[in-house]
């Protein structure tokens, strides 16, 4: 039976450990841990893992795959602490939305006798904890594949494949692309929620503002409910990137800004343009139309024989091999003993 061994069972962790059980993956074994007791019972009451394991240790001990499913500064500590005690061949992922210091961290603390993968699902919600876990939170959703340099197919192939059981799409990004990119879609909008809401919660007509704050207001605010540890980790781990997209995003505003302070102001039609460009530019987006040509080369970067081959198959594979060298071994111990 393979194993699959979750460290945090939050709402990533856990909405993992749900969405493995209802997929067609067999002789699976699913189980987690998380430093938080009420992470951990909670996880528990979801009847997501097989077990749901107090101890780090035992939690890896064995795993075929590792998912490391915590606040990204804490998986530093994390790796140092299982490295050590990671079965040879294991595959490590991550779900963490900073790919570069965690493959960093991987490089560093992680034995070479196992292979990281590294992982980040575009998939998530402002609540946090086993409580608002969803099986289908992965359900047609890109999923981030940054394996470290060493990694090997096999390995890959395990990641995508637990990947694409959970409903998930695999999307290949190098490193630094990853960084940049999630900066502009996922980083940089939950800040301008943040920097909306800090803005004008801080006027000293708040109170006759919010009254009238409606559905747009909600809608856009609606990531500066989410959780703080989480937006603090991603701010200190991809803070550059960040930047680059928070001056970028200064310049588009400030554009705007210059057009609508302009004496006398510019054609009507002027203006409208700023808006009938962006609109058009999401429609395109919500029909998919600029994502196909993205799709496509992150297909041609995987170079994946064998994707397609069934996660039972593969672990299978690996389970036989690791059984054969076994076999062999006791066969030379034996062999030495007659001599
Ligand atoms: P979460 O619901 O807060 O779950 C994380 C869990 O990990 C918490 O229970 C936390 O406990 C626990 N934890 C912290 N340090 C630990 C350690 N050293 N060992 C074991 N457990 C530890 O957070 P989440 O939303 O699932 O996020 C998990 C990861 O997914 C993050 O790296 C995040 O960047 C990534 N991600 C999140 C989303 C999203 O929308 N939420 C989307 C994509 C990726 P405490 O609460 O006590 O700290």
């Amino acid at each position: 039976m393979a194993k699959i061994a979750i460290i945090g069972t939050g709402l990533i962790g856990t909405s993992l450990a749900l969405a493995l059980k209802r997929s067609s993956l067999r002789d699976l074994e699913v189980v987690g841990t998380d430093e938080n007791r009420q992470a951990r019972s909670g996880a528990e009451k979801r009847k997501a893992f097989d077990k749901v394991e107090n101890r780090l240790f035992s939690v890896v001990d064995g795993a075929d795959i590792v998912v490391l499913a915590t606040p990204v500064l804490a998986m530093k500590e994390v790796m140092e602490l299982i490295g050590p005690e990671l079965a040879e061949g294991c595959v490590v992922t991550d779900v963490g939305s900073s790919k570069k210091v965690v493959l960093e961290w991987a490089e560093q603390h992680l034995p070479r006798t196992v292979d990281f993968v590294g992982g980040h699902p575009m998939a998530g919600k402002e609540e946090s904890g086993p409580e608002a876990a969803e099986p289908d939170l992965f359900q047609s959703k890109t999923y981030c594949v940054v394996p470290s340099a060493r990694a090997s197919q096999q390995s890959v192939a395990e990641v995508t494949t637990m990947i694409e059981a959970i409903g998930g799409t695999p999307y290949f990004i190098g490193v630094e692309e990853h960084d940049s990119f999630v900066a502009a879609a996922s980083h940089l909008p939950f800040l301008l929620s943040t920097a909306l809401v800090g803005c004008t919660s801080k006027s000293a007509n708040w109170e006759d503002i919010a009254q009238l704050a409606s559905t747009g207001y909600r809608d856009i605010t609606r990531l500066a409910s989410g959780d703080a540890v989480m937006h603090r980790d991603i701010c200190l781990t991809n803070s550059q990137p960040i930047v680059a997209w928070i001056d970028a995003f200064i310049r588009e505003l400030y554009e705007i800004r210059n057009i609508l302070e302009a004496e006398p102001h510019p054609d009507a039609e002027v203006v409208k343009g700023v808006f009938d460009q962006v609109a058009d530019a999401r429609a395109r987006w919500l029909a998919g139309e600029a994502t196909a040509k993205a799709r496509m080369a992150s297909r041609e970067r995987q170079e994946m024989p064998g994707f397609a081959e069934s996660m039972g198959e593969m672990f299978m594979g690996r389970k036989l091999l690791q059984a054969q060298k076994r076999m062999l071994g006791g066969m030379r111990d034996k062999e030495k003993d007659r001599r």
